[in-house]
């Protein structure tokens, strides 16, 4: 579905901020893959799929996210996602929001890089998705 150099561009852009943490953002809340992904993942037509986190993800293992490549935006770009605004999602003009619950996020939004690079990956997401499908991830 997108580049995948540009998901590693990103993981690679976070990783300064990830390798101090312990990946408390694996640990709780919910993932969710666009129909795409999940069927890259699971092998089953299901449509958009979300999965609760008790305690750890169950692809977290040894610290790590064995999906690689697979691994869905929904994760790539946390804590680091778009605004939805009314106007469309396909007008290509994007605002960052971020989660607090990153104990680095003030120093990701200050960080252009990284940022642009989300930036860019959303624009791609957005021109490929349905409105419905990224409402339903980035809303929710
Ligand atoms: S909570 Fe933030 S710093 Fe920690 S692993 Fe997740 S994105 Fe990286
Ligand atoms: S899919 Fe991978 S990156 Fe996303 S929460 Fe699970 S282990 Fe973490």
């Amino acid at each position: 579905m997108l580049n995948k150099k540009s998901k590693e561009n990103i993981v690679k852009l976070f990783s300064k901020y990830c390798q101090k943490c312990d990946g408390r953002c694996c640990k709780v809340g919910m993932v969710t893959f666009f129909e795409c992904e999940a069927l890259s993942v699971f092998n089953k037509e299901e449509g958009i799929k979300s999965i609760f986190i008790k305690e750890k993800c169950s692809f977290l293992k040894n610290k790590k996210c064995i999906l690689g490549a697979k691994k869905p935006i929904d994760c790539v770009t946390f804590p680091i996602y778009p605004i939805l605004e009314s106007k469309s999602i396909k007008d290509n003009s994007i605002k960052l929001a971020i989660h607090k619950s990153c104990p680095y996020y003030k120093e990701m939004i200050q960080d252009r890089k990284l940022c642009m690079a989300i930036e860019n990956l959303w624009k791609v997401v957005f021109k490929k998705e349905t409105t419905r499908n990224v409402v339903n991830l980035v809303g929710r």
